[in-house]
C-alpha cells in the first residue's frame, strides 16, 4: 500500500518540471529507507553521489550520516531519509526559496504517507524550511519541538561537521537528545 503511494509520488518526480532543477540533474532522489518507520531524517538536497546513484545519503555525508544513526542504535533500514528538494542543484549550491517551495508538496506527501512521530532536520535549509525560516541550528540545534504531535529536531548537516569537526561534540549531544525522545515517544 505505502510501497504504491510512494510510487506514485516518485512518478510525479520523474516528470516534474515545476523548478529549474529538473534541468541539470541526473537522477532525480526521492529517499529511502523504511516508509514504515516513525522517524524521518530530512537532508538539504542530493549531492553529487546522490544525484549519480539516485538515492539519499549516499556519499560522504552519508557515511557520516550512518556513524550518527549508529550512536544511537539505528541505522539506514530503519529510518526514511529525505530531502527538501528532490533535484541536486548545480555544483551542490543551496537550493534557493522557489526550488524548496516547489518542492515542498513532494515531502508533504511522504509526509502524509509515513505519519512519522519524529522528524529530524539536517542543516539550516532543511530546519529552515520545515520548522521556520529564521530557525537558527547554531543556536537551537537539540531543541524538541513539538508540533500537532509530532516532534521535529534539528541538528547539524553531516556535510558541515564534515568542515568543521570542532561543532561534531554539538551533534553528538543532539543525538544523544534524539535517543531520549525515540525512547520517550515509543513508550
Ligand atoms: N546531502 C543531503 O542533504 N542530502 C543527501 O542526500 C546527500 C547529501
Ligand atoms: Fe521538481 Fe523538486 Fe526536481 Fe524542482 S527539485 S524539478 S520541484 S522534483
Amino acid at each position: 500500500m505505502k510501497k504504491m503511494r510512494i510510487e506514485d509520488i516518485e512518478d510525479k518526480v520523474r516528470v516534474c518540471r515545476k523548478c529549474p532543477l529538473y534541468k541539470t540533474r541526473n537522477k532525480y532522489v526521492i529517499g529511502n529507507g523504511d516508509l514504515n518507520s516513525s522517524i524521518m531524517f530530512i537532508g538539504e538536497a542530493p549531492g553529487r553521489q546522490e544525484d549519480m546513484q539516485g538515492k539519499a545519503f549516499v556519499g560522504e555525508s552519508g557515511i557520516l550520516l550512518d556513524k550518527m544513526l549508529a550512536s544511537v542504535g539505528l541505522d539506514r533500514n530503519h529510518i526514511y531519509m529525505s530531502n527538501v528538494v528532490k533535484c541536486r542543484p548545480p555544483e551542490n549550491r543551496v537550493p534557493h526559496k522557489g526550488e524548496i517551495n516547489a518542492c515542498m508538496d513532494y515531502l508533504r506527501e511522504q509526509f502524509l504517507l509515513m505519519h512519522p512521530k519524529i522528524i529530524v532536520l539536517l542543516g539550516s535549509v532543511a530546519a529552515k524550511a520545515i520548522i521556520s525560516p529564521d530557525f537558527l541550528v547554531m543556536k537551537s540545534h537539540g531543541e524538541v519541538i513539538e508540533r500537532k504531535g509530532v516532534y521535529f529536531i534539528a541538528t547539524f548537516h553531516p556535510s558541515a561537521l564534515l568542515r568543521d569537526q570542532s561543532k561534531k561534540p554539538l551533534a553528538w549531544e543532539d543525538l544523544k537528545k534524539l535517543k531520549k525522545l525515540i525512547k520517550e515517544v515509543n513508550n
